[in-house]
């Protein structure tokens, strides 16, 4: 495979980082995670919401005081160079990065050491169940105030490593973390989702999770396509085990039903309506096939 790493595109086996970068020993790092999906004529592949993606790492970035080298143009142009490089004709997953390429003592954040990383893989399904049975994290989620889930941050992914093994070592699927404040805030990698008496609710970015594209996407789609009522307010963790529907969505996850929390059904078990309206309409806007949001789409070939 070909990769993007220090202004350069190589081969994987000939890309070298050091063992003693801040980016591995620290975790200083922000990245990003683009989804590629094969088009209907099985061809064309569609990237989803490109720029949306770099500007959320050029965000993160700053944050970090890790500006992306050449800034946001680069990373967009590499993005879709890694994807043409390794002739993809499949569902891509793609993974900006921007670390501390620095290899020295101490957890130092400095502009001049970071480094802009690409790679990609073939990617079908993260989640590979059709509806998926969570838990509500017995660890809190990374306050804003600690280490910032908005930078989606490299080390920061040790906290939802933490919850997915102790959801699945405990028979679940996903975890659900909770803030300091006991509000509900996001999956591991997913943001939540409730239909409650025919209406959308998810709780704000302020809650601790990730600023999401497919959650800002899902609720564009939701009120401005399919006529749904959306509210965006604190959750509780309760308002979970009462919900009609439930799902999580994400880059990795797209719409991903949930069937039951904390062994609670969620309704009656199955997939509702409103979430597989939304799961069907979010995959034909993906694949091409809505016209008005054909822009939200960069096709590669
Ligand atoms: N929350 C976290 C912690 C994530 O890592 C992800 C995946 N990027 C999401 C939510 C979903 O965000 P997005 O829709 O932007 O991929």
């Amino acid at each position: 495979m070909w990769i993007y790493l220090n202004g350069e595109f190589v081969r994987e086996e000939d890309a070298k980082l050091s063992v003693r970068t801040r980016a591995l020993n620290y975790g200083l790092g922000c990245f990003g995670g683009v989804r590629g999906y094969l088009a209907d004529d099985g061809e064309q592949v569609l990237v989803f919401r490109l720029d949306a993606h770099v500007r959320r790492l050029e965000r993160s970035a700053k944050i970090l005081y890790l500006p992306i080298p050449g800034g946001w143009e680069v990373a967009h142009s590499a993005i879709l160079e890694i994807i043409r490089r390794n002739e993809v004709h499949h569902d891509v997953y793609v993974r900006p990065m921007v670390v501390s390429g620095a290899a020295e003592l101490a957890p130092v954040l400095r502009e001049e050491d970071a480094q802009l990383i690409v790679w990609t893989m073939p990617l079908a399904r993260y989640i590979d169940k059709d509806s998926i049975d969570v838990c509500v994290s017995s660890w809190r989620r990374t306050p804003d105030n600690a280490i910032p889930a908005r930078t989606k941050p490299t080390g920061g992914y040790l906290n939802s490593a933490l919850a997915r093994r102790e959801a699945k070592d405990n028979g679940f699927d996903e975890a659900i973390f909770l803030t300091e404040a006991g509000m509900v805030s996001e999956g591991s990698a997913e943001h939540v989702f409730l239909v409650h008496d025919g209406k959308l609710f998810s709780p704000p970015s302020t809650e601790d999770n990730l600023d999401g594209i497919t959650r800002r996407s899902i609720i564009t789609m939701a009120t401005e396509d399919l006529g749904l009522s959306f509210v965006e307010r604190p959750i509780g963790r309760t308002e979970l085990y009462v919900a009609d529907e439930m799902f999580l969505c994400g880059t990795g996850a797209q719409v991903t039903p949930v069937r039951s929390v904390d062994r609670r059904l969620v309704g009656d078990g199955g997939i509702g309506p409103i979430t597989r309206r939304i799961h069907q309409y979010f995959q034909d806007v993906v694949h091409g096939r809505v016209e008005k949001r054909r822009e939200w789409l960069t096709p590669i070939w």
